[in-house]
């Protein structure tokens, strides 16, 4: 860890002089950047290009929330974890706010190792300006645009796979939301980063452009904001955009205020992680690390730091986060997970 005592002090003027020169910020805007408060909903590829783009611009807070920790194959694309990272598991909230404090400690970044979910939400976005889109699932966004939608508090969605990027600024009360838009998460296979791979410049792409949007609307130059659904596809070379008009009138969130996934319905205990794995999160339980990783030696490898703990019992690597939430790699079955998580942690 870096020591902020030895961060030599370095004028604001010098740090962000060519971003006032900018004229559309100038130092109002600076200024203005300075006070944000913006949240950051997932940290992976999209995730980390977005808070490396924002903290460097100064933007005042950033609270970055994530669930999951750094592993090698994140490193292709997600731009600010490194390979020690991955091989201590750091979590990718904290990992984060360690990078950026090496190269912008005049601002504060809040790390949340925590799934964001109904009952925590209000807690980790109720005081923020805007809330940005790092997540990789409909689910995630779902319960963000409710939030977002019944706290007037304005969210970017942004969203890669493959060559291709999508991003939407949603205004509640001016804009259609995202329900508006998509009034069903994707049927059928969806593709996702693990099935369809993804290219690290679609992903910067898209941060690009949602961070840039994500500045227009914090200095205040909100007409400038993009009214449409844009898509690209750097590899095709295919650029689309849908105007994106009114809300929908009888919109289950924006039009009939219906939050039903901020009310938590049909939201399952057990999630799959939409790789080969299962994340177990019903169990709120303060979990000793030297204490279970002492109970554990007979049974696997088993090793932690400050942040995780991690289990080997061929053919399954179960991570352990503080709280009791755990990530169980090696299986898609909810009941194989849940059946291990009972025997070597608890019921
Ligand atoms: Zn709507």
């Amino acid at each position: 860890m870096h020591d902020p005592k030895k961060v030599i002090p370095v004028e604001l003027d010098d740090r962000y002089s060519r971003q006032v020169l900018f004229p559309q910020v100038g130092r109002e805007g600076q200024q203005k950047l300075e006070k944000a408060r913006v949240a950051i909903v997932g940290c992976g590829a999209t995730g980390s290009a977005l808070a490396l783009l924002l903290s460097r611009a100064g933007v005042g807070l950033l609270r970055i929330v994530d669930r999951d920790y750094v592993e090698p194959s994140n490193l292709q694309r997600q731009s600010l974890f490194d390979e020690h990272d991955a091989s201590e598991s750091v979590p990718k909230a904290v990992a984060a706010a360690r990078q950026i404090a090496r190269f912008n400690s005049q601002i504060a970044v809040e790390p949340h190792v925590a799934d964001l979910i109904p009952s925590n939400i209000q807690a980790l976005l109720g005081d923020i300006d805007l809330i940005l889109d790092g997540t990789d699932n409909f689910e995630t966004r779902y319960l963000v645009n409710d939030f977002a939608v019944k706290n007037s508090v304005p969210w970017i969605y942004a969203a890669a796979v493959g060559s291709y990027a999508v991003t939407l600024n949603i205004l509640p009360g001016a804009t259609p939301c995202l329900a508006c838009v998509f009034p069903d998460p994707p049927r059928g296979t969806i593709e996702t980063c693990e099935t369809a791979g993804i290219l690290n410049s679609a992903v910067n792409l898209v941060a690009s452009i949602a961070a840039t949007e994500a500045l227009k609307f914090l200095v205040g130059a909100r007409a400038k904001m993009r009214a449409s659904l844009l898509s690209w596809d750097v590899w095709e070379n295919e650029r689309a955009e849908v105007a994106a008009g009114r809300p929908r009138e009888n919109c289950r969130a924006c039009g009939q205020r219906q939050f039903v996934y901020l009310a938590g319905e049909g939201r399952p205990h057990i999630t799959l992680c939409g790789r080969n794995s299962v994340q177990i999160h019903e169990r709120q339980r303060p979990i000793d690390f030297a204490e279970l990783e002492s109970r554990l030696q007979p049974h696997g490898t088993v090793r932690h730091n400050e942040f995780v703990l991690k289990f080997w019992h061929d053919p399954f690597e179960m991570t352990l986060f503080p709280d009791g939430r755990a990530i169980i790699k090696g299986t898609t079955d909810t009941a194989v997970a849940r059946s291990l998580y009972a025997r070597y942690i608890g019921s």
